[in-house]
């Protein structure tokens, strides 16, 4: 922090004192039109300096010299944005390799990791050098390694904790192994969920994650909670039914690991449709204002509703097809045509005017909304989801300012990373992507990537391309 701090002003005061372009550059943009995302305001006719990783200088063009060696862009015409965040993915081990050119390719150029399976920490400590190393092209890494659960837990590779002390335990081991935050669960109970909230807060790591179904979204507010994922946590909360659910998911929980994993999804499946069959406009209204009053930030993961709602355009969108690997491909269409798949369908499309309703709600209380996928899971595309998440949340009713802030600068300020990141600003770390037309006007703008800049390495459109098909390369061509 401080560093970053001492870095912006050492660039604010030599480009100010000076007035002119920096002495050196690594990266020139030249005559691009800044797209000021915590205003809208457009700046037209820009340069951006760019040098060691980092946003020199952005200074209206006509008065610029272009340092000698220093690569130029033209960047007329195009609009500038800060590189995008995925604030939900699960992108680790062998799914790396597929998904981190992907992401790039799309503009994304942070990701926060909402859990891996196997030694979880060890491998978000191998990618993370890897990404510093240079070994291989990926978004930024924020990751919390296995999410903490209780028992039984509903994801293999969880840390389970029964008791406060064991929580106590879990959060001190994670955060000593380097996690960047904790991940909370389903199957907590109350008095673990208190003692992760609480042991974190000593150790100052954030805590994200899921709404245990033992605690209500304002417990889980005034606890500190830093994420809530999904909506269903809001969905329970909004619910006339919550103690009926809630007692039904112990005896459900208890029963899950004799279960078949489709019996086990329905089980699951019935309690949110139960809480959204018994919505109190009331209770909901506590809930958003609860989320209001303390600054919990809400990661809807919109995309994933809409697509298990109906899963036909993306399973015969051959652009999709190109960029799944062909045994996920195979396993959704599996899933599309299965009962549990039909009944997922069923469930999201009855829930997703009722979630549309609740984001319209939380973004018009102030609550932060986060634009996340759930990458890993079905019908998830890395990186063309994260546009159809900016999509739908202006079909929530954000404007396309908001939906882009949801990708830059709001993750930027709930991870604390906004000295750095988030605006396309001298002093921050030179992540940044170009479009051919203004996202402000439509967002679906954000598709037309022709540039984008990772920690300071221009990749023109071309170079996008070739990282697609490296990712493609990985497998064998479908028939
Ligand atoms: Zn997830």
């Amino acid at each position: 922090m401080i560093r970053n701090l001492r870095w912006t002003l050492f660039v604010v005061l030599t480009t100010a004192c000076t007035g002119a372009s920096p002495q050196s550059a690594d990266l020139v943009i030249r005559h691009v039109t800044v797209v000021d995302v915590l205003d809208g305001s457009l700046h037209q006719d820009q340069t951006l300096f760019v040098e060691s990783g980092r946003l020199t200088a952005v200074l209206p063009s006509p008065r610029t010299s272009i340092p000698a060696g220093a690569r130029v862009v033209d960047g007329a015409g195009q609009f500038a944005v800060p590189g995008l965040w995925d604030a939900h993915v699960h992108s680790a081990a062998s799914k790396r390799a597929w998904d981190f050119p992907l992401l790039v390719a799309h503009g994304i150029t942070s990701v926060r990791n909402m859990h891996a399976d196997g030694d979880a920490l060890e491998e978000v400590r191998s990618i993370k050098h890897g990404l510093a190393s240079g070994e291989f092209v990926g978004p930024r890494y924020l990751a919390n390694g296995p999410l903490v659960d209780g028992y039984p837990p509903v994801h293999r590779g969880s840390v389970v904790v029964r008791t406060a002390s064991e929580a106590r335990a879990a959060v001190d081991s994670l955060a000593d192994g380097g996690a960047d935050f904790i991940k909370v669960y389903d199957s907590l109970t109350l008095e673990s969920y208190h003692a992760i909230l609480d042991q974190a807060r000593r150790r100052g790591i954030a805590v994200d994650g899921h709404m245990p179904f033992a605690v209500s979204p304002t417990e889980a507010a005034r606890a500190g909670q830093r994420t809530v994922e999904h909506l269903t946590g809001i969905a329970l909360g909004c619910s006339s039914d919550i103690d009926a659910i809630r007692s039904d998911y112990v005896l459900y929980n208890e029963r899950m690991p004799q279960m078949d994993p489709d019996d086990g999804l329905m089980g699951w499946l019935d309690l949110i449709r139960r809480a959204s069959d018994s919505l109190d406009s009331v209770a909901c209204a506590a809930v958003v204002a609860a989320y209001a009053e303390t600054g919990v930030a809400v990661v809807p993961t919109l995309t994933y509703m809409v697509r298990h709602a109906d899963p036909q355009p993306i399973l015969t969108d051959p652009t999709a097809r190109r960029l799944v690997l062909a045994e996920a491909w195979d396993r959704w269409n599996l899933m599309a045509g299965s009962g549990a798949g039909e009944a997922m369908a069923s469930v999201f499309a009855t829930i997703h005017e009722q979630s549309l309703g609740h984001v319209r709600a939380l973004h018009a209380a102030g609550v932060p909304i986060l634009a996340g996928t759930d990458l890993g899971n079905e019908f998830i595309v890395a990186g063309r989801s994260l546009h159809d998440e900016l999509a739908a949340l202006v079909s929530a009713g954000l404007s396309p300012l908001e939906a882009l802030q949801s990708a830059t600068s709001a993750p930027a300020r709930v991870f604390g990373l906004s000295d750095s990141l988030g605006t396309v600003t001298a002093g921050s770390i030179a992540d940044l992507v170009l479009l051919e037309d203004n996202p402000l006007e439509d967002i679906n703008n954000v598709r037309k990537i022709t540039g984008v800049v990772l920690r300071g390495e221009y990749f023109d459109r071309p170079r996008l391309d070739s990282l697609v098909n490296q990712a493609v390369a990985t497998e064998a061509p479908p028939n």
